[in-house]
C-alpha cells in the first residue's frame, strides 16, 4: 500500500518548497517527536478499522484512492497551510484554484465561467440551487427520484419547495412525468443528475433542454459523480448524447474527489454565466485588502476552506490533463469496460439478476430468489460471504417493481429489494472481474 518512492518524492518536494523561504531570520517550531510518535502508532492501529478502499477487491461505494500526485501535492502544501478563501492566505493555491477551474470549465466547453471548489459536491449543489432560488424565487426545484438526496435536502435549508420526478426502468428521469410538472406552473429549476450515485444512470439532457423551449426554468447538471466520463470514447450512444448537451446547462457541479483522483475536500461548482457572481456581493470588514484581484472567497459562500485541495487538482490535472484520448480518459474507459464485463459475466451466471446495463462504472445486481424478502435476505448474506473473503461490495434498496422489470421471476411480496451494487471505479478493477465474480459465485452458492 506504502509506496517509499513516494515518500521520497514528499520529501523532495518539501525541499523546493523550503528554498523560496531561506532568505527568513531562522525559525523552528519545537514539538515533542517522541510523544508524537507514540500518539501516530495508536492512530494508525486505529486506522487498521477500515475497509481497503484502496485495493480492487474493494468492489462497494464509491471511493477511489487519490493518486500519488494528489496525495504528495497535498501534504506537501500543508506546510504552508494556505486558505483560499482569500488571496492573503493563500496567493499561490487561489491561482492554481483559478487555473484549475478554467480546465474544468474547458472540459465542458464552457470558456470563462464563474466557478471555484468547495469542500464536496454537497456544498457545491447548495450553491447552484441558491443561485437558482435567488433567479426563481419562490419557484420549485425539481430532481429526479434517483437524483442524489442532497437536493431535497439542500431545498429545505434554502426554504425552497422541492419535488422527485419518477424514473423509468432504466434509472433515468421519466421526461412526460417531467413535462407534466413542468406543467403546474411553478418550477424554477430542474437538476439533471449526470450519472447518479445507486446506478449510475444519466438523465436524458437534451429531452430536459428541449421543454425549456415551453417553460423558462433554470438547468442545474449534477455531474458530481459523472462529470469527468464525457472525456471517455467508451460511452453508448444514449448517454453520449447527454454529454454533449452538458454545454447548454446553467450550472455544472463536478466532484474531483469522486472520479478526479483526489481526496476528499474536493467538489466544484461552475456557472455558465459569470454575471450570477453578483448575486454572491458581500463586505467583509477583515478581507479582501491584499489586492484588488478577485479572491475566492467574494464568489463562494463557504469561507475558509484547504488551499491543498487546489494545490493537489491542479498537479494532478497538469500531469493529466483533461483531454480526451488521454492518459485520464483512458482510465475512465478502462472503469466503463470492467463495469460492463462485469454486468456480462453476471448475465451469464445463474446466482445474481444484473438490472439495467451500466451507463457508467456502477453495477448494480439482485441475488436470484423466489421473492423480494428471500432476494434482499440473499443480497445481505453474500455482502457478509464475500467480506469473508475480503471482497467487499455495497448494498441498494430498490422499488420491486424496477427490480422486476429486470427480475420478473421475483415475486413482490414487500415494496423493496435489497440488492448488490459494485462502483468499479478504479482502472484496475478490470484486471480483477474474473476473480471478483469467482468469489461473487461462490458466496452465492453458499447461501442459496
Ligand atoms: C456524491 C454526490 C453528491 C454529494 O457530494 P458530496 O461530495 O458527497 O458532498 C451529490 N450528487 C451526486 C450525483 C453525487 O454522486
Amino acid at each position: 500500500m506504502i509506496d517509499a518512492t513516494e515518500l521520497k518524492l514528499l520529501k523532495d518536494a518539501l525541499d523546493t518548497l523550503d528554498d523560496g523561504f531561506r532568505d527568513l531570520p531562522d525559525f523552528k517550531p519545537d514539538f515533542d517527536a517522541a510523544a508524537t510518535a507514540d500518539v501516530l502508532r495508536t492512530v494508525a492501529e486505529r486506522m487498521q478499522d477500515n475497509y481497503p478502499y484502496f485495493h480492487p477487491q474493494y468492489a462497494g461505494q464509491m471511493l477511489k484512492p487519490p493518486h500519488p500526485i494528489a496525495r504528495i501535492a497535498y501534504a506537501m502544501s500543508l506546510w504552508i497551510n494556505p486558505n483560499n478563501h482569500a488571496l492573503d492566505g493563500g496567493r499561490a493555491s487561489s491561482a492554481m484554484e483559478k487555473e484549475c477551474i478554467l480546465e474544468l470549465g474547458r472540459m465542458f466547453g464552457w470558456d470563462g465561467p464563474l466557478g471555484h471548489l468547495t469542500g464536496g459536491g454537497t456544498m457545491a449543489n447548495l450553491e447552484a440551487l441558491w443561485v437558482s432560488g435567488r433567479l426563481h424565487p419562490g419557484k420549485r426545484v425539481l430532481a429526479s427520484e434517483q437524483a442524489h438526496y442532497t437536493h431535497s435536502r439542500i431545498s429545505e435549508v434554502l426554504g425552497i419547495p422541492f419535488s422527485a420526478v419518477p424514473v423509468t426502468d432504466d434509472g433515468r428521469m421519466d421526461i412526460g412525468a417531467l413535462e407534466a410538472l413542468l406543467g403546474e406552473g411553478d418550477v424554477g429549476t430542474v437538476v439533471a443528475t449526470i450519472g447518479n450515485t445507486g446506478l449510475g444512470a444519466v438523465d436524458s439532457l437534451q429531452d430536459i433542454l428541449a421543454l425549456q423551449s415551453e417553460v423558462d426554468f433554470r438547468l442545474h447538471a449534477d455531474a458530481a459523480y459523472g462529470g469527468y466520463f464525457g472525456l471517455s470514447d467508451e460511452l453508448r450512444d444514449l448517454t453520449r448524447r447527454s454529454y454533449d448537451a452538458l454545454a447548454q446547462v446553467d450550472s455544472i457541479v463536478i466532484d474531483p474527489h469522486k472520479h478526479g483522483l483526489q481526496p476528499y475536500g474536493c467538489g466544484c461548482v461552475l456557472f455558465r454565466d459569470p454575471a450570477v457572481g453578483q448575486l454572491y456581493k458581500h463586505r467583509s470588514p477583515f478581507t479582501y485588502f491584499s489586492s484588488a484581484e478577485l479572491h475566492l472567497g467574494e464568489i463562494s459562500l463557504e469561507c475558509s476552506r484547504p488551499g491543498a485541495s487546489a494545490v493537489a487538482l491542479w498537479a494532478t490535472q497538469k500531469l493529466f490533463p483533461l483531454v480526451q484520448d488521454g492518459e485520464f480518459a483512458a482510465m475512465l474507459d478502462d472503469c466503463l469496460l470492467a463495469a460492463r464485463r462485469f454486468w456480462s459475466l453476471l448475465q451469464d451466471g445463474e446466482h445474481f439478476v444484473p438490472l439495467m446495463e451500466p451507463e457508467l462504472d456502477i453495477v448494480v445486481y439482485a441475488v436470484a430468489a423466489p421473492d423480494a424478502e428471500a432476494a434482499s435476505a440473499r443480497a445481505r448474506q453474500v455482502f457478509d460471504k464475500a467480506a469473508e473473503q475480503d471482497l467487499h461490495l455495497a448494498l441498494i434498496e430498490l422499488p420491486v417493481e424496477l427490480v422486476r422489470s429486470y427480475a420478473p421471476g421475483i415475486d413482490a411480496n414487500a415494496p423493496t429489494v435489497t440488492c448488490l451494487r459494485s462502483v468499479l471505479m478504479k482502472p484496475e478493477h478490470g484486471e480483477w472481474i474474473d476473480r471478483i465474480i469467482g468469489i461473487l459465485e461462490s458466496s452465492a452458492e453458499s447461501v442459496s
